[in-house]
């Protein structure tokens, strides 16, 4: 079987952006527009307008989204959680943890390449700009050996003010996600004075936002981000990966006439070694050399590699969406069993931790009977037991609350005045539950409360009654 023809002084023991003495080499990619650029492009249009259209949507004057870890409050898809959800936060994060294993272990890094935000503001932001003001990879790479000249420096200024406004809006943006618009608005337009603390946090996100996209770029994927560190564990020899058909492309050579071929020791396979797919990669590496931990899959080498092999009139696909088994056994990528068996499972955790977020209660009652008492028997010949009741209100709305205990002959007795609980608060009462002596025939019974809002049933809770034992 043919191999890769691998070239060891560039083979994976070292980093293709950094020299030997540890200093950065700086990546200069060639932009080409083939059929993937273009779709991500599109794709990117939609992320972009979500992520920054998303923390401006509000229903019924409450945000859509909000991440508040200071105030621990969280809104997904205009549901409040509160302290009191987190085992919905937990099971929703083992759910996304698995998610996020399987997804990966199918199809490698599609979401590195078409939807993470670190590629998406990069390429599809920051590099169009830095194309459109300073030019191509070569004119980008001559401009930064020259001189400081009048159009270097006003070229660099013009680059530099646009990255600052891009990090301005970004960091606003992911702002707003954390305390919301209306307080992100005020701290824009009030007094700044009032709001040093949120102005200090908005010009730190736009530096470091500044520093990611203008100086450390690729790094980020390939020394910083925990996902990117994982893919050796996680992709396999089945999953789908930007791949380099070593069957088909080595030994790489000069193009050949088929005369050529015939008379030739070493018939060349179709990489035609011009090493423009090295050439456009974000993060410098040589795909050819197989899959690698750099590798973002980010397709812009499919579409260099497509475009050359139309030039030479050879086949498309020679880097192509494949796994490495579908290579080594010439299959066609399809939809197999395998895909098919971990999307099920994948749809269904989602489905699952759907039904959760969905069929959520909108109020979370504790009842616990009073500590330190047992039960008083009183003259008309009953028994009863003090019990303290905590509402918390998950919901936007002011809510009156009567309780309702299903147990023939028992009834609640409200001590002090009728529960009303603002929204997303907690409201505290105590009441006693009577029950007839005759009906208790052991020392305790189980009772079930319902909690009842404007006539609606919105929780049960089951508690213990004692009695004395007959
Ligand atoms: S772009 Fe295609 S033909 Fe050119 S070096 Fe890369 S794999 Fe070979
Ligand atoms: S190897 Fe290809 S897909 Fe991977 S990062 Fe480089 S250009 Fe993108």
């Amino acid at each position: 079987m043919k191999q890769a023809k691998i070239d060891t002084s560039n083979y994976r023991d070292h980093l293709s952006n950094v020299t030997e003495t540890g200093k950065r080499i700086w990546i200069y990619p060639r932009i080409v527009i083939g059929n993937f650029y273009k779709l991500r492009t599109y794709f990117s249009w939609l992320l972009l307008g979500l992520l920054f259209g998303l923390p401006l949507l509000e229903v019924d004057g409450h945000p859509v989204f909000l991440f508040n870890v200071i105030e621990r409050k969280f809104i997904f898809w205009g549901v409040t959680f509160f302290p009191q959800d987190f085992h919905l936060v937990a099971i929703g994060l083992l759910t996304f943890i698995v998610f996020v294993i399987l997804f990966t272990v199918i199809f490698g890094r599609i979401w590195c390449g078409w939807a993470c935000p670190q590629t998406i503001f990069m390429e599809m932001l920051f590099r169009k700009v830095e194309v459109l003001i300073e030019g191509d990879h070569n004119a980008q790479r001559r401009l930064d050996n020259e001189p400081w000249t009048t159009e270097k420096i006003w070229k660099k200024t013009l680059k530099h003010s646009i990255f600052v406004l891009l990090s301005f809006l970004i960091a606003n943006t992911f702002l707003a996600y954390i305390i919301g618009k209306r307080e992100l608005f005020s701290i824009i337009l009030d007094n700044p004075l009032e709001h040093l603390v949120g102005l200090f946090a908005i010009i730190i996100f736009t530096a470091v936002f500044y520093f990611v996209f203008a100086r450390f770029r690729e790094l980020v994927c390939i020394v910083v981000c925990p996902y990117g560190r994982l893919q050796g564990v996680m992709l396999d020899k089945k999953s789908i990966v930007v791949a380099y058909d070593f069957l088909r492309g080595e030994p790489r050579g000069k193009k050949q006439t088929p005369e050529e071929k015939e008379k030739a020791s070493v018939v060349h396979g179709s990489c035609i070694d011009c090493k423009i797919c090295v050439q456009v990669c974000p993060t410098g590496i040589d795909i050819r050399n197989g899959t690698q931990l750099e590798c973002i899959g980010c397709t812009a080498c499919i579409d260099a590699c497509d475009e050359v092999m139309d030039k030479i009139s050879e086949p498309r696909g020679l880097i192509r969406y494949a796994s490495q088994e579908g290579i080594e056994q010439k299959t066609k990528l399809k939809f197999n069993l395998r895909i098919a068996s971990y999307s099920f499972v994948l749809v269904a955790l989602l489905s699952v931790l759907a039904y959760l977020l969905l069929t959520r209660n909108i109020v979370e009652t504790t009842i616990l009977r009073a500590p330190g008492l047992t039960y008083q028997e009183n003259k008309n010949g009953t028994v009863s037991n003090l019990y303290n009741v905590q509402v918390l209100n998950k919901s936007y709305q002011t809510m009156p609350i009567q309780l309702k205990i299903n147990q023939q002959n028992a009834q609640i007795k409200m001590i002090g005045k009728a529960i009303i609980v603002q929204p997303g608060e907690v409201a505290e009462s105590s009441f006693f539950i009577e029950i007839p002596n005759k009906s208790l025939t052991d020392g305790s019974v189980k009772v079930e409360i319902e909690v009842i809002s404007e006539g609606k049933v919105i929780d049960h809770v089951k508690t213990k009654f004692l009695g004395p034992i007959l």
